[in-house]
């Protein structure tokens, strides 16, 4: 290797992926495994979406770390992005956005913008939990605008059948976003 490797462009995690069994060989106390209706199941879900993104910006010049729920390494990246769908008393929930106070309300705002565009179902907040603005894996990279995605709550019955043949396309909405906002 020559000089320090730039930083990778983006980062994609699918939540949840690799759980349960990557919990114990990483002293994971909350195995949360995710959430699940009608026979989907998130972790198979933002593997989907983590994928599908992950190959269009390859396929367009960026380069991409894919990581798992689980995992040893600390990232450096340009913008981080991780994907969730939310579990809720049905249809109490939404999509949603979760952001530590380092990432840039721009970038929160053109996702906001973008996905409230195209998802026609309730966009619940910001932080709106915990969880969301206090997500393990913003420690785990450094990048400017880190930010953790819920498209949907799949235990809401209509929100499911529109986002189950649409993971592709989620892909490519938020692989467009990624693209608009760091530039090559
Ligand atoms: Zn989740």
């Amino acid at each position: 290797m020559l000089a320090a490797a730039e930083p990778t462009d983006i980062l994609v995690q699918a939540g949840h992926q690799g759980r349960p069994a990557s919990c114990a060989p990483h002293h994971v106390k909350a195995c949360n495994v995710g959430t699940g209706a009608g026979g989907a199941r998130e972790q198979e879900w933002t593997v989907a979406v983590a994928d599908r993104t992950a190959r269009v910006l390859r396929d367009h010049g960026y380069t991409v770390i894919r990581r798992p729920a689980d995992y040893d390494e600390h990232d450096v990246a340009r913008a981080a992005v991780f994907l969730h769908f939310d579990g809720a008393k049905q249809c109490a929930s939404g999509a949603s956005v979760g952001f530590p106070s380092t990432t840039s309300r721009a970038f929160v705002h053109a996702w906001e913008a973008r996905y409230r565009a195209w998802f026609p179902f309730r966009f619940v907040g910001e932080n709106f939990t915990k969880n969301e603005h206090e997500y393990y894996g913003f420690r785990k990279v450094d990048a400017p605008n880190k930010m953790l995605i819920e498209f949907g709550e799949m235990t809401c019955p209509a929100q499911l059948r529109w986002m189950k043949p649409r993971l592709a396309a989620m892909g490519d909405e938020l692989a467009a976003f990624l693209m608009s906002q760091v530039a090559r």
